[in-house]
Formats: structure tokens, sequence, C-alpha cells
């Protein structure tokens, strides 16, 4: 006996081994886990249900997976427009941060939290931040599964730019706060949330904390991730500092492994994309970060060959500061920016796309066999998009909708672990009216505590 079905799918891309695209097709769930996928009439005889979901007219996918997301910028959108990498973080992004107090941070986590889900996220890693308590138990009260870490830095000057004071610690305080944060969070809630170790970036780190984070994540058992390689000032700071290049210098100290997953690296030499394959590192690409602030990972970047070489590619939104949290839109910029600076029209394929938004993002989480496909074993995370609404018709091939023309607002109904977190667009766990209020009642004090309101004013006159 099921504890839910969903049947009469339109279309059920199952992006299993096979990837199978079901016509009438139904998944049914026990204990959270699936049960059972096929055609709704054999779904329907083999696993009966109490509780039927209809998917007539839907197209569902698996849970998609977020691979990057810092939920704390969330109050960020339109604090950081125009500038580049090092005036982005070190001018914009790390006062803000430092600007928030533990309730605004909550504040930022619960919107970021709504966005996703309602855009058909079920999973997400957070980037790392000061909270992961908040963001595990945000994540886990709306029902979501998630990876959390405490961030870490502790190189106050780089040649990037100075660190507010906030973030100033010592290499052993980062270690030992990091350590804390995956002893009381790995696991945590049902299983949902899993606590990872993080350096924010390399040129803000020393060699002990990166060594010191990584055996740490290896004798718990659980993954390591900071950004890399995102911007030719990355590259050129990691030059001048350590005479070599990030993914290289990473190599040197010895912490490239499977368990290691690494943020943008759009700037990755020949030699780095080398020793990304060899070692079985995890990568995520964030289209609509690169493009806000002409970090220029897509002209310079090889995700196309990592993916035809093996490498797992997840997508991310990286922040609201870019603009967009909603990972449909994440999958057309991909393609298309990719077509673009190569002049290529097939140069990413929107099957290519849709793995990167669900099986990669299950192997960059470290949940390759748990999520990421509509296969009987694993966990019941499931997408239902609206193909009623016009921008799906006609609907000829889900696959190429599902990239070029869907948005985050035509996902109809969300479930994770086979409960439904999102029916009819709206989400059944979270207070989405109190949750915008408090993100309006709390922005104006952030952007006053940040010194950047004349910066951010609209340039038109506001009459
Ligand atoms: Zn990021």
């Amino acid at each position: 006996m099921a504890d839910l079905r969903i049947d009469h799918a339109d279309w059920l891309l199952t992006v299993d081994r096979d990837r199978r695209i079901v016509r009438d097709g139904a998944v049914a769930v026990a204990g959270g886990r699936i049960v059972g996928v096929g055609r709704t009439a054999e779904v329907a005889a083999a696993h009966p249900a109490p509780r039927v979901v209809s998917a007539r007219g839907m197209v569902v996918t698996p849970g998609l997976v977020d691979a990057h997301i810092h939920t704390t910028f969330q109050l960020s959108r339109g604090l950081a427009d125009e500038v580049g990498s090092k005036r982005f973080l070190f001018e914009r992004m790390y006062p803000y941060e430092a600007a928030l107090d533990a309730d605004d941070a909550r504040a930022s986590i619960a919107l970021c939290v709504l966005e996703l889900l309602k855009n058909g996220v079920t999973t997400f890693i957070d980037a790392g931040n000061y909270q992961p308590a908040a963001t595990a138990a945000v994540a886990a009260a709306a029902g979501m599964r998630c990876v959390v870490a405490r961030s870490s830095f502790d190189v106050t000057r780089s040649a990037m730019g100075r660190l507010p004071a906030a973030f100033v610690e010592t290499t052993d305080q980062a270690l030992a706060r990091a350590a804390a944060a995956v002893e009381a969070l790995d696991g945590a809630h049902d299983g949902r949330v899993r606590a990872w170790c993080q350096f924010r970036g390399l040129n803000n780190s020393t060699d002990a904390l990166i060594v010191g984070l990584k055996a740490l994540a290896d004798g718990h058992g659980v993954g390591l991730q900071t950004h890399a390689c995102f911007a030719r000032d990355t590259m050129e700071s990691s030059r001048a500092q350590h005479g070599t290049t990030e993914i290289e210098r990473l190599a040197r100290l010895g912490v490239l492994g499977p368990n290691l997953l690494l943020v943008h690296c759009g700037w990755a030499t020949e030699r780095e994309r080398a020793l990304l394959r060899e070692h079985d590192v995890k990568v995520v690409a964030a289209p609509s970060s690169s493009l806000h602030n002409a970090y220029g990972n897509l002209r310079e970047g090889h995700v196309p060959e990592l993916l035809e070489a093996g490498v797992a590619v997840g997508l991310g939104s990286d922040h609201a500061s870019s603009g967009i949290v909603d990972l449909c839109q994440e999958m057309f910029l991909i393609a298309g920016g990719y077509r673009e600076v190569r002049e290529d029209a097939a140069a990413l394929a929107p099957e290519r796309v849709v793995e990167m938004a669900t099986v990669h993002g299950a192997r960059c989480a470290l949940m390759e066999q748990e999520i990421g496909a509509l296969e009987v074993g694993r966990r019941a995370d499931l997408v239902l998009f609206d193909a009623a609404r016009p921008e799906w018709q006609p609907l000829y091939n889900p696959v190429a909708n599902l990239v070029y023309s869907a948005t985050g607002r035509s996902v109809h109904t969300v479930i994770v672990d086979g409960r439904v977190l999102v029916e009819g667009g709206r989400a059944l766990s979270l207070d989405e009216p109190a949750i915008v209020e408090e993100a309006r009642r709390r922005a104006p004090g952030i952007l006053a505590r940040t010194g950047l309101a004349a910066a951010i004013a609209p340039r038109w006159p506001v009459v």
C-alpha cells in the first residue's frame, strides 16, 4: 500500500538511467520514497493509495536542485548592481552581510526558502553563511532538503580586498566553529539537513584553514565547498599571492577529491580542468550571477566539455543580488549563454541542462543515490509544472519547453519526501504574506547600516 500517488501526468520526465519520458505517467510513494514509476494504469493497479494527486495537463519532473544559493543574501537585491567582482564583494556584499543581525538573517533565509520552493527547488546547497543553524531550521520547517555550512575566512586582507571586522577570526576559531556546526547539524531534521565545511574563497583563506577544513570534512564524511576561478580578479590575485592558480593551489595542498564542490570555475585553465576530472571534483555553474556582474564565466568557461568528460556540473542561482532565484531561468541562461558566446546554437543541449538541475545537482549535494531522478528507491521529491499555461503552448517536446519557455511561475505542485509543500502555486508550509512583510520591514534598517543608500538610489528623478 502506498501513501500517495501522482497520476495521469501528461509527460513524466524521469531523468532515470534511460532518461525515459512517460506519457500518462504516475509515481507511487510510500514512507517518503518512490515505490512505483510508469504508466498510470500499471502503477495504480500495483500501488493503491489513500491520496491521489492528479497531474492531468502537467509536466512532472524530479525536484530541482539549486546547487549554490546564498540564503542570507536574499535581502541584498538592488544593493550590488553594476559593480565587478572586487567591488561586488568588498564594497557591497560583505558590508551587507556584516550589517545583518540574527533576525535579519532569519528573515532573509525565510524569503529565500519561499522563493526557491515556489520555483520548484526541493534541495538547495547553501553557499555557507554565519547562520547555518537558522538556515537548517527554516528550510526544515518548510519541509525542504538542504546542505548548510558555516562560512570561514582567516585572512583579513588579501589582494582582493579587506574584510569587515565582524568576519575576522583566527584559523583555530574558524576550524572549531566549522566542526561545531557539522556536529550539531549534519543529519538533523529527519536527515533532510546535511552540514558541510566551507571556506568562502581561496584568496582570503590560509593553506592551514583549507587543509584543516578538508581533514574535518573527510573525518565527518561530509562535503567541502568554496568559490573558485570565478573572475579574472580571483585568478590574478591567486597568482600574485600564491604564485599559482586557484585549483592548482588546491591540488598542491592535496584537497582535491570527490567531496569537494567548487563554484563557478569559469576561469579554470586546461590543466585545472584536467585536475577536476582526475579527482572527481564537483562543479557548479551560476550563469545569472556571472551575467549580472560580468565575471566572464560563460565566455571563458567549459561547462559543455566538463559535462562531456563526465564531471558533475550542477546549476546554482547564487544570490538574489543578481536578480534571479529561479532555476528554470538559470537553465535558459546557461544554455543561451554558451550558444551566444560560442556562436554555436548546439553548444549546450536542453537535455544536458535539465540533467544539471537534477541528477548532476544530486551528485553535487553528495546525494547521488537519493534524489535527482524519479526512480524506485529514491526520495519522493517531485515538481508538477502547469502545462496549461500560455507559455507552455504548444507542447511538442517538454524538455525544450521546460528550458526555453517555462519559469518558476508555472510550478503548480511541489512534493518533498512525499509531502505536498506547494499546491496550486501556493506554499502550504510557509506564511508567504508574513515572510514578505518581514522582509519589507527589515530592508530600510539594513540599507541604513550598510551606508549604501546614496550609491543605489534611483538615477532618475523621484518625484
Ligand atoms: Zn556564491
